[in-house]
């Protein structure tokens, strides 16, 4: 105990060095963890893919794939069908310019008092029959598309029944899937903590057990990288409101086990200052605990001044070896020593006679 008082300070620069180094380990320490933690979350979770396979039936998805490509069949047709009205309705349009050119050309010569020729009938007929056909074939395009466009919403209606249905089924798996993700999830964690969880005791035992050691900034250092692992890996896995309440109980442990320190640190100038107090107590032969002289042995007759006690005559020869008790306080100043027996200073933490620590 009373090596802690006097512990020697190597010189600032050396202090911040070690501080520094001791600093550093901390970091390498941590890092190191991370590697060894980060492998263990590396092993293999869930597999979304096989969990949905296992849910989804096979012949839904082909079901699904064969609409699919059917409607895009259906589209496909009920464009090309526009395409030819398209081409059909130019067609009429060139049919009809021609019926009305020919037909000028006929009032014309008519008007002249001729006849309308041959080649214009013909030609007149020629262009009219190209309407007519045409304008049918437009028709008989607007059927097609109309029955196409039932199959199309016939098909549309089909893919949205068996949507919903692998909704389902795709549901039920990511229902599993996230069961299986959580408890996947915690293992790694148990995984993790029941690796740096014991390491994280042992550098507390080590920095308990090993107090005034020159060596404790190793153990620190394990200490602050194994509890910073561990309180990563709680907020990495646990849930936030579960860990909140981790936070907090650490916290007060933590500021506990600071205030214990502080209180006891405070404590220990106190017993150095009674130690002190003592000691001059008895080299002054005076009671440490109510001041009152110590009239033992040569002292009994002695002259108590200001200065201490003035002894008649001869100096004491003779060692005293009798118990003693302050007559004032009653306070048991001298008695055997628990060890070898020889009379001591209760009040002084070793004895004078063979050095056990009381
Ligand atoms: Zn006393
Ligand atoms: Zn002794």
């Amino acid at each position: 105990m009373t090596d802690t008082f006097k512990k020697p300070n190597a010189p600032w620069p050396l202090r911040l060095a070690i501080g520094f180094l001791s600093l550093l380990l901390t970091l390498f320490f941590i890092w190191l963890l991370s590697f060894m933690l980060n492998d263990i979350g590396d092993l293999p979770g869930p597999d979304y893919n096989a969990i949905q396979k296992r849910h989804v039936p096979e012949e839904k998805l082909n079901e699904a794939n064969d609409l699919a490509t059917q409607l895009v069949g259906v589209e496909k047709r009920i464009k090309r069908q526009e395409e030819i009205q398209g081409t059909l309705q130019q067609s009429m349009r060139n049919a009809e310019t021609a019926l009305t050119k020919i037909a000028d050309l006929q009032r014309l010569s008519i008007e002249g008092g001729g006849k309308p020729s041959e080649v214009d009938r013909q030609a007149m007929e020629n262009a009219r029959s190209r309407f007519y056909t045409a304008q049918d074939e437009y028709e008989s395009a607007n059927e097609t598309i109309t029955t196409l466009n039932d199959e199309r919403h016939q098909i549309k209606q089909s893919i949205a029944s068996i949507d919903a249905e692998l909704r389902q089924f795709k549901n039920k798996s990511q229902a599993e899937y996230n069961d299986a993700r959580r408890s996947h999830d915690l293992k790694i964690a148990s995984l993790k903590l029941v690796f740096v969880v014991p390491l994280l005791l042992l550098a507390a035992w080590l920095v308990k057990k090993k107090r005034g050691s020159i060596y404790q900034p190793f153990n620190w250092a394990a200490l602050v990288a194994t509890f910073w692992m561990v309180w990563l890996v709680m907020w990495d896995y646990f849930p936030r409101d579960f860990f909140k309440y981790v936070a907090i109980l650490a916290a007060i442990g933590i500021l506990g086990a600071f205030l214990t320190w502080a209180i006891r640190s405070s404590a220990r100038p106190r017993k150095a200052t009674l130690l002190k107090r003592h000691r001059e107590a008895y080299q002054n032969h005076r009671c440490p605990a109510c001041d009152f002289p110590i009239l033992r042995g040569a002292f009994q007759q002695a002259v108590w001044t200001k200065r201490g006690p003035k002894l008649h005559g001869e100096a004491p020869s003779q060692t005293e070896s009798s118990r003693y008790t302050c007559p004032s306080c009653g306070e048991a100043l001298f008695d055997q020593c628990g060890d070898c027996g020889e009379v001591t200073q209760t009040l002084l933490p070793y004895c004078s006679a063979c050095g056990r620590e009381s």
